[in-house]
């Protein structure tokens, strides 16, 4: 008998770390497509558009289209379009959550147009003193703040950078308003995701390396969680117990490397 199971699996950390492919990912991929397991690629990071990311992981080895990345902001977009179809929208980001927001029928907010509907803000590597002056005062004239998700810090191959959380924090800090955040370990996104697979959260394993965006998501909107203790991921066995404190949660699974992942998915 066929499973019903289906997957959200996260990417940086999980299935890829910088440009290079974590073990396993490619099998692991491989794995799912043979035999028939839905799933999506789930990620908070706002930079890309899902043409680019699936791009990016075809690169490394790993198999993806477009059409199964899912991210904060294809997310983030869907949300404010389904609360004020047609919104304007004064957009912090980069190219991936411009074209989201387009993309979903929003409209993007010139200066000229007065206050927009949306503040959006995500991970923007162009940040200055002076957009943070400007996203600030639309909020303070009264622009709903959105942020894409809360990551503080971002790892990369020249060490710790700060995330969309960190100037996400800044903008909060500025104007004393609490964003509506998409991103894990928000449920807006993971509903999101559930839509675009069409099952229910029941169905559905998230996997991940960060206890507090992939596990408390999994704990937040009612799915199981998975936890890989990837050499290349944010938890590792030797501060699991710290990051299940700061989580103030516990993943259902837990495995230690994407081939021992690989081998529980051959016996679903
Ligand atoms: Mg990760």
């Amino acid at each position: 008998m066929p499973s019903d199971d289906a997957f959200l699996i996260d990417l940086d950390g999980t299935l890829y770390h910088g440009e290079r492919m974590v073990p396993g990912a490619d099998k692991l991929i491989e794995t799912l497509n043979e035999r028939g397991i839905p799933f999506l690629f789930l990620t908070n990071n706002s930079s890309a558009a899902p043409e680019a990311v699936a791009l990016r992981l075809n690169k490394m080895g790993i198999p993806a289209r477009a059409e199964q990345v899912c991210t904060s902001s294809m997310a983030a977009a869907a949300y404010m379009a389904g609360r004020k179809p047609g919104a304007s929208a004064a957009v912090f980001g980069e190219a991936g959550l411009k074209n989201a927001v387009e993309a979903a029928g929003l409209t993007l907010f010139d200066e000229a147009d007065g206050t927009p509907d949306y503040v959006l803000q995500g991970i923007d590597r162009q940040f200055t003193y002076e957009k943070l002056a400007r996203a600030g005062r639309l909020i303070l004239a009264g622009a709903e703040f959105v942020l894409t998700n809360p990551d503080l810090l971002l790892p990369s191959e020249s060490g710790l950078m700060p995330g969309a959380g960190t100037l996400g924090a800044a903008l909060e800090s500025m104007t004393g308003v609490k964003p509506a955040v998409i991103g894990k370990p928000s449920p807006v996104l993971m509903n999101f995701a559930f839509n675009l697979l069409g099952v229910g959260a029941a169905q559905v394993t998230v996997i991940g390396d960060n206890m507090m965006t992939d596990i408390k998501a999994g704990a937040e909107s009612g799915c199981r969680s998975l936890l890989v203790l990837t050499e290349e991921g944010v938890t590792t066995p030797s501060n699991l117990e710290r990051h299940k404190k700061l989580a103030g949660t516990e993943p259902d699974l837990v495995k230690a490397n994407l081939h021992e992942l690989r081998e529980w998915v051959l016996h679903l």
